[in-house]
């Protein structure tokens, strides 16, 4: 069995009926990527920025 030997976060898919647990790498504090969802192909910017919340 696989070790993952990076650390990760464990992100949801959002996508009703989707419901994807995957892992995404950690990255420097500031820094964000984009994910894809490995199901259903949404894409989500991780870590979503605070800002974003405030709209
Ligand atoms: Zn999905």
């Amino acid at each position: 069995m696989a070790r993952i030997t990076r650390p990760v976060w464990a992100i949801r898919c959002l996508v009703s009926g989707c419901k994807t647990l995957f892992e995404v790498a950690m990255l420097e504090e500031g820094k964000q990527q984009e994910v894809i969802c490995p199901s259903c192909g949404e894409h989500y910017v991780y870590p979503p920025k605070q800002e974003d919340e405030q709209q």
